[in-house]
């Protein structure tokens, strides 16, 4: 998986993505990293890159060219056919991202981020380059670096490897439509508070059957609209239906 970020802060995303378990993958060479500034494609000259909107209003409006250049160098840096290159705008007006996507999008061998700033990026730009526009939640950022950090995060959890324990991808919240049961360490007791004895009995069919519940509980009481989309067997619907009339 390679990653490619067009931005005007290119150290934001580098520290931020050096760090951590991307950190550990991107020396692994399981993922890759190249961001590109966009300021060093001022048309200028002076590393300007934004101007005034047309028709007034306030704030100022990323320039087309500068982008379209940055776009340019990231094509000719992938050797590969970029004929299908998903090229994703982060916006605020784009789909809200979620799990399913991050799935679908770690399918791709590259993937180019455009971060916008200021009141957003020249819509012709956006009409020529971007295939997919893409919101991480329903507020307003100063900038797209973050969202882009964001995604290339959740994608990045499901390269093979990158995880250390493949497992804990799996029983993960969302990854089945529900959220993830509570977890538990040492001490057995902390403060008072022992870990549900359950979790001590070494029966692994208790366990199992303990967590999804929990995570039923957890989900209706957090998050219900997940219900719908969740895979649920007789014995899952029953056990809703006896805490639902609780
Ligand atoms: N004027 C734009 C609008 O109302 O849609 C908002 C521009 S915002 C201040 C500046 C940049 O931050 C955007 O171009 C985008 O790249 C990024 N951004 C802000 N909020 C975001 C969000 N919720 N998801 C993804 N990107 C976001």
């Amino acid at each position: 998986m390679n990653f490619y970020v067009m931005t005007l802060f290119p150290e934001m995303i580098e520290q931020g993505m050096n760090t951590s378990i991307t950190g550990r993958a991107i020396a692994k060479g399981l993922l890759s990293l190249e961001t590109v500034n966009i300021r060093d494609y001022s048309v200028a000259g002076n590393g300007r890159i934004d101007d005034y909107p047309y028709g007034g209003g306030a704030g100022m409006v990323m320039q087309a060219e500068p982008i379209y250049r940055a776009y340019e160098e990231v094509k000719s840096r992938i050797t590969v056919d970029t004929g299908h290159l998903r090229v994703i705008y982060l916006t605020p007006q784009g789909r809200v991202f979620h799990q399913e996507m991050a799935q679908e999008l770690a399918q791709e061998e590259n993937l180019v981020f455009l971060c916008g700033h200021y009141e957003g990026v020249d819509e012709r730009v956006i009409e020529t380059v971007v295939t997919d526009q893409v919101s991480i939640g329903d507020y307003v950022l100063t900038g797209g670096e973050l969202p882009a950090m964001v995604m290339m995060d959740a994608i990045s959890r499901m390269v093979p490897g990158v995880l250390s324990n493949a497992e804990s991808g799996q029983s993960e919240s969302f990854s089945d439509h529900l959220l993830e049961y509570p977890q538990y360490s040492r001490p057995e007791i902390w403060r008072g508070q022992p870990v549900p004895p359950v979790l001590l009995s070494g029966h692994h069919g208790n366990v199992e059957r303990w967590r999804r519940e929990q995570s039923l509980i957890r989900t209706l009481k957090s998050r219900p609209e997940l219900l719908k989309d969740a895979d649920l067997d007789s014995g899952d619907i029953a056990f809703l239906k006896s805490i639902s009339s609780e």
